[in-house]
């Protein structure tokens, strides 16, 4: 299809669109957006942003996808998934192997504790195009933790480095349907030729060709063949190699028999490395605020990358949709299921005040009293810093709650802490401990 032709089709979506939806609506969000191409491999319409806002346009793709995808029915024929760039692609990308999702690239990879040694493998491999000791390279994680993303970016790195070297990426449940359907068409010949003519294979999720006998078999020998000739191979699965069941020894072995690596769920900062790289990707500046709001994201979403992309996601599009500023407020507003998981125990001051106590070997009455010795004024700025970040107490009311203090001597007691916090770990790591002890 030409771009003219994609464009007018794209009109006429947006035509039925307003037929079904607030014009506004319309307007401004799928009105912004130009289609580049349409990809009948990944069965994709790809939409280029107006700015570089992806994951805000994408979000909003994905919330109307209903009214969108049946426009898109009645226009093109057929269901498009959609997917937001914020680049034009490159036209030669058709005459690849294999598309590769621009977004996926080492660039965007953060790196961390967690996955340094997958992607030093794949760097590694991607800088040469084929390391013998890391073939083949067996990448093990849980989902949402970056398998997909290291591989395509191999993929298109090897591709722009050698541009002579056919690189063929493939999830293991595209290879199946493949073969499946060569089978029904008796064109298998067809289909080995085309793996068995590559110099990189990227083979994802293998743990789907468990149980199915005729897929192990076909990957078995393309594997065997392409191992012989010095061609790299990279798997991905859920499990490291032993583990994998349904899948008979003689192949979980050789496909374990060099590297195997896992990548485990991001730390805390590198889940705010991340965050802070998709805030910028979608040019949102990193004022303090930004920075408060990403923590709070960070500090709630600890299971995957998926889900932190998701809750980021949406908490910036809301903010651009209901025009909120993005600050630590949000997200809770906003990922109120997260939240709600997290414990709901009313934080009181009082909590607090016996925690700190407790803690500091004192009385909460000392907390409360004149005194202004050292080892009780430290203990009692602790409880202040506390009370404000996890209570709705008013400055006045805080003083009252410290035997009458002045509003002002508590802003400053709190400002102080906040201020020493930032750069005092061992102060953040005391203060974390006793807001556990309140939390739990
Ligand atoms: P998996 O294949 O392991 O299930 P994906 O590769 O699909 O996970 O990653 C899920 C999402 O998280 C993708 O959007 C990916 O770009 C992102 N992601 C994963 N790891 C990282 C990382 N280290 N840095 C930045 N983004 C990441
Ligand atoms: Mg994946």
């Amino acid at each position: 299809m030409t771009k003219t032709e994609l464009k007018e089709k794209w009109n006429a979506v947006l035509e039925l669109l307003y037929a079904g939806m607030e014009r506004i609506k319309v307007d401004n969000f799928f009105r912004p957006l130009t289609p580049v191409k349409l990809s009948e491999k990944q069965e994709t319409i790809y939409l280029k942003t107006p700015g570089s806002n992806r994951s805000v346009y994408q979000t909003i793709i994905n919330n109307n996808l209903a009214p969108l995808s049946d426009a898109c029915e009645k226009i093109f024929g057929k269901k498009y998934k959609f997917e937001i760039v914020d680049k034009e692609p490159d036209p030669e990308d058709d005459e690849k192997e294999t598309e590769f999702n621009p977004y996926y690239t080492f660039e965007n990879f953060v790196q961390g504790p967690n996955n340094q040694l997958a992607s030093a493998a794949c760097l590694a491999i991607a800088d040469k195009g084929y390391v013998k000791e890391y073939n083949p390279l067996f990448l093990y994680s849980g989902p949402g933790l970056g398998k997909t993303h290291l591989m395509h970016a191999v993929g298109q790195y090897i591709t722009k480095k050698f541009p002579k070297k056919r690189v063929k990426y493939v999830s293991a449940e595209a290879f199946t349907n493949e073969l499946v359907n060569a089978i029904q068409e008796k064109t298998t010949d067809k289909f080995r030729n085309q793996y068995r003519k590559v110099d990189v294979l990227l083979f994802d999720d293998v743990q789907f060709i468990s149980g199915r006998n005729a897929t192990q078999e076909e990957l078995f020998n393309t594997f065997n063949d392409l191992y012989n000739a010095r061609k790299q191979i990279i798997f991905t699965a859920d499990k490291p190699p032993q583990e994998l069941v349904g899948i008979p020894e003689r192949l979980t072995s050789r496909f374990g028999q060099r590297l195997s690596v896992d990548i485990q769920p991001p730390d805390y900062e590198t889940r705010v490395a991340i965050l802070k790289n998709l805030a910028t990707l979608s040019d949102i500046e990193l004022t303090p605020e930004v920075n408060e709001m990403l923590e709070v994201i960070a500090q709630n979403v600890t299971t995957n990358i998926r889900d932190l992309e998701g809750a980021f996601t949406r908490v910036t599009a809301t903010s651009h949709l209901l025009g909120l500023p993005l600050d630590k407020e949000l997200p809770k507003t906003v990922l109120t299921d997260i939240f709600s998981n997290a414990k709901t125990k009313e934080i009181t001051p009082d909590a607090i005040k016996k925690a700190v106590a407790k803690y500091f070997s004192l009385k909460v009455s000392d907390l409360e009293s004149e005194k202004r010795s050292k080892n009780i004024a430290f203990p009692r700025q602790v409880a202040i810093y506390l009370i404000r970040e996890h209570t709705n107490y008013s400055l006045p009311q805080m003083g009252r709650l410290f035997g009458g203090r002045d509003h002002t001597t508590i802003r400053h007691s709190y400002e102080k802490m906040a201020e020493e916090i930032k750069t005092d770990r061992e102060l953040q790591e005391t203060v974390d401990t006793i807001y556990a002890q309140v939390a739990e």
